[in-house]
């Protein structure tokens, strides 16, 4: 127990406990890009909960409004009862997310988390089309529960189903069959040719970058082309912007530099603005043809979450914030590819949009060993990809240049380390 920092974990927590393998500290606290362990050991933080931190640990603005919220006895659970802090937060979407982007949708709150939204959206396209099948992709990941999990590209996590996952077609991703390839072609003759026996599609789910898949960025153009193909065959686009929305490759959502207009989009992660639990299906209002109570559960929205979330929405009333997150992307990018030629034995690859960039490696356990080597120095990091081979570069969207520059030596540190 005293040599072990994790034994109370092991002994009494399961066996699927998954990042604290990764991270063998216990944490205590944390502000802004950085966290501490109980001992008090200093880290940069490169993984910011997935994506759910983007605006940073704590941020003390939307600290603020939370403990004011608190001291005035504010609602914190409340159903989907109509509250002060709900209204405020649908208030605030529409005037700084919707209406400057002209966009039109109306708010679905699914359940509390990511997959929450995935399950809804999948819902409700069959509802909306009357179809079953729902087209998804290689590598794609949406979520851990069943109607998720049957859209997410991945093996291993499927297998933990221990049932059939029906009702799915897979195709692959943009790149996924090299870049001389335009999967979108084969998707378009894959529909006209019905002699391949799958039924019309009630929808495409996609993520525009591939997370958990591998960092792997859709072209700007391919997703048009997946956009006219359902306009076409009148399939849904749902957008599955869990982990690259909230500004995550920049703009507030990661579709719009492609000008495509998804039929659903699912938001989860940081959209509770303070790390708090929320997600929401955003759908067409002609689309909206939920019988009241079709789709509900305990937890449809935390007032907390509401109230860190519309204080979150502050970064999106100019176009500031969404610029430098390019910059930071920018130079995260450069740095990486630098780093990648100095080391031609690693066979690296850097891929990423704004700030969520990615280093594959190909070498078989090298990225894994090189986040090891850099946790250790002082930085969290975690990696995606079918074989855990790419390295996940996820900062805060509020990390300054120090942080920065502090994360990047500890990779270059950790690299130099790990060289053959
Ligand atoms: N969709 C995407 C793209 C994700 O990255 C994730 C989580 N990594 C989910 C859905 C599922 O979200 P949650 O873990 O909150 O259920």
């Amino acid at each position: 127990e005293v040599t072990n920092p994790l034994y109370v974990f092991e002994q009494l927590e399961s066996e699927v406990r998954s990042y604290c393998r990764s991270f063998p500290t216990v944490f205590s606290r944390s502000s802004g890009y950085k966290v501490w362990d109980r001992k008090g050991k200093e880290y940069i933080d490169f993984f910011a909960g997935a994506g759910s931190l983007n605006y940073g640990h704590n941020n003390p603005k939307i600290k603020q409004k939370l403990i004011e919220y608190l001291m005035k006895d504010g609602i914190t659970h409340s159903l989907d009862m109509a509250t002060e802090a709900k209204e405020e937060l649908l208030v605030g979407f529409r005037d700084v997310i919707l209406k400057p982007r002209k966009l039109n949708y109306k708010v679905m709150f699914p359940g509390p988390t990511g997959t929450n939204s995935v399950e809804s959206a999948l819902k409700l396209a069959r509802k909306v089309t009357g179809r079953e099948i729902v087209m998804s992709f290689t590598n794609a990941f949406h979520g851990m529960t069943v109607g998720s999990l049957s859209v997410t590209g991945n093996k291993f996590k499927r297998r933990g189903a221990g049932m059939s996952l029906t009702n799915t077609v897979s195709m692959p991703f943009d790149g996924y069959l090299g870049n001389q390839v335009n999967t979108a072609e084969y998707i378009e003759r894959f529909l006209e040719d019905n002699g391949s026996g799958v039924s019309l599609p009630a929808a495409i789910i996609l993520e525009t970058v591939q997370g958990e898949g591998g960092i792997n960025a859709a072209s700007f153009e391919w997703l048009k082309e997946i956009e006219s193909i359902c306009r076409r065959w009148e399939i849904l686009l749902i957008v599955d912007d869990v982990q690259v929305g909230c500004g995550r490759t920049g703009p507030f959502f990661s579709f719009e530099p492609a000008g495509i207009q998804p039929d659903i989009i699912c938001l989860s992660k940081s959209i509770g603005g303070y790390g708090i639990p929320l997600a929401l299906t955003l759908i067409k209002p002609e689309h909206d043809v939920w019988e009241p109570g079709e789709h509900n559960g305990t937890f449809r929205g935390h007032n907390l979450a509401f109230v860190a979330g519309r204080e979150a929405l502050q970064y999106w009333e100019t176009d500031q914030f969404s610029k430098q997150i390019q910059q930071k992307g920018e130079k995260v990018n450069r740095f990486l590819r630098q780093l990648v030629e100095r080391y031609p034995e690693m066979r690296g690859e850097v891929r990423g949009r704004g700030l969520i960039q990615g280093i594959a490696l190909g070498v078989d356990g090298l990225a894994e060993k090189i986040c090891a080597a850099a946790f250790d120095k002082g930085l969290i990091m975690e990696t995606s990809g079918p074989s855990s081979e790419v390295i996940k570069l996820l900062p805060p969207l509020i990390i300054d240049n120090e942080g920065l520059e502090k994360g990047l030596q500890i990779i270059a540190a950790s690299f130099e380390q790990c060289r053959r």
